[in-house]
């Protein structure tokens, strides 16, 4: 018997034993192409040569220091070389484990900034329907899922969710997709005015919503009204591009392609893109000056922060992404979003297929006129998934609440390392899946 405790108590995973490249291998030799990353995280893949060896060579010279006491070189070049990459404004960088700490350590930071320029008042938080910020408590009271908060509702802060930006279900009929944008994003404001703008703190988002829908990215102009209504406000615009940075859309961070930039934003996932777990806030000078001139201390931390082994790991991945893989994130993506409307586009029930880069989600629906989604007793996302397993191909079918609506869908985040043949592989392998469930 294992004694490990699983994510799902009565399954059997297959114990997987060594990666290549864009294949996961298990005990018996089976080959699964690693479609969503695991959750969007092996963006370089499973072997890469350079990642491992700045891995081993970190760990031959120090593996861990706590910065109680030290920083480390991998820690000082890899927030270095982020901020030399990130958009303008941002300057600091606060290392983490993952990306719930990275969202735990963003709210608490805007709080304690509110502090330290005397605004104390500010505490509330907006965020979105549609969204997941992680599942430690603060960032699962942010995300907007149903299904997730539900158990733990009684434990959580109190924040305001608003609608997500959602063009497939949201945009009314004879609205232009602009106009929808500005409505949605109007929202903020209508919520900030029924707090009172002197008790709100931050505003917390995904550029392009991942887990609970599937690559949903905001139409043109919606980020720069939120910014906009930010500002108005003084609060914080706290991006979480846990998923959707790090080259996932096609720039290094998601928010370039919208033209705004965060106050905080949080990164993990794609940063030690699985080779060592890690996450990362960056924040703005703004914010970093007010504490420094302030308290001259965070009050937040964890025994892990700026662990010079996951930086060391992470900044051979960074020197990759920054080097031209990202380029190919492009490309790549519109050859998959090319092959995954020849193959589906016109199937009964896809509903909508989206996404930027690679990232890249299909909607399921029963109806696609009515845009009405299945039962979800008929568990049509668990169905897909065990099928294209079974086919060789891990994706990240999901089903979720989004205002009301059960829906299904599939994420897709395969490697950036991805060749063109392998484009026709995955969609390949989900066609089988979707002939045996739908
Ligand atoms: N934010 C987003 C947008 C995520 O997708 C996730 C993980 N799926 C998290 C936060 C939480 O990250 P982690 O699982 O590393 O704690």
């Amino acid at each position: 018997m294992s004694h490990v405790f699983p994510r799902h108590t009565k399954a059997s995973p297959p114990v997987a034993v060594a990666g290549d490249g864009c294949y996961v291998i298990d005990s018996a030799g089976k080959r699964y192409f690693d479609g969503s990353g695991g959750a969007a995280v092996s963006c370089l893949g499973h072997s890469d040569p350079d990642v491992t060896a700045a891995i081993k060579a970190q760990v031959d010279k120090i593996a861990f220091a706590h910065t109680g006491f030290f920083t480390s070189e991998p820690a000082e070049e890899l927030a270095d070389l982020l901020i030399e990459h990130a958009p303008d404004g941002l300057e600091r960088v606060y290392f983490v484990s993952g990306g719930s700490e990275a969202m735990e350590a963003a709210l608490k930071l805007a709080r304690q900034y509110f502090l330290e320029i005397d605004e104390p008042s500010r505490h509330r938080v907006i965020a979105r329907r549609q969204s997941y910020h992680g599942n430690t408590l603060g960032a699962l009271a942010t995300g907007g899922n149903a299904w997730r908060r539900e158990p733990f509702a009684p434990m959580m802060i109190e924040t305001s969710h608003i609608s997500p930006c959602y063009e497939y279900r949201g945009r009314e009929n004879g609205e232009s997709v602009f106009d929808y944008g500005q409505r949605v994003a109007n929202e903020l404001e209508v919520e900030i005015q029924r707090l009172g703008p002197e008790n709100v703190m931050a505003f917390v988002a995904e550029p392009v919503v991942g887990a609970t829908a599937g690559a949903v990215p905001p139409v043109e102009g919606y980020f720069k009204r939120i910014r906009e209504i930010c500002d108005a406000n003084g609060i914080l615009l706290i991006l979480d591009e846990v998923m959707c940075g790090m080259g996932r859309t096609g720039t290094l961070f998601a928010c370039e392609q919208d033209g705004v930039t965060a106050d905080i934003l949080a990164i993990a996932k794609g940063l030690g893109a699985g080779y060592q777990p890690i996450g990362a806030m960056l924040c703005s000078g703004k914010i970093y000056d007010a504490i420094e001139s302030g308290s001259g201390f965070f009050q937040h931390g964890h025994t892990y922060i700026g662990h010079p082994t996951a930086c060391a790991a992470s900044l051979a991945v960074l020197r990759k992404l920054t080097g031209g893989l990202v380029d190919q994130v492009n490309p790549l993506g519109r050859m998959l979003d090319g092959a995954l409307r020849d193959a589906f586009g016109q199937h009964p029930h896809v509903g909508d297929i989206r996404g930027r880069g690679l990232f890249r989600g299909i909607e399921i629906v029963e109806d696609r006129d009515t845009k009405a989604p299945f039962d979800p007793k008929r568990g049509v996302n668990k169905a897909l998934k065990k099928a294209a397993f079974e086919a060789g191909l891990a994706c990240y079918p999901m089903g979720g609440t989004i205002d009301g609506v059960r829906g299904d869908h599939i994420l897709l985040a395969p490697p950036f390392i991805m060749t063109e043949a392998q484009v026709g592989e995955v969609v390949d392998k989900l066609a089988v899946a979707f002939k045996k469930v739908l």
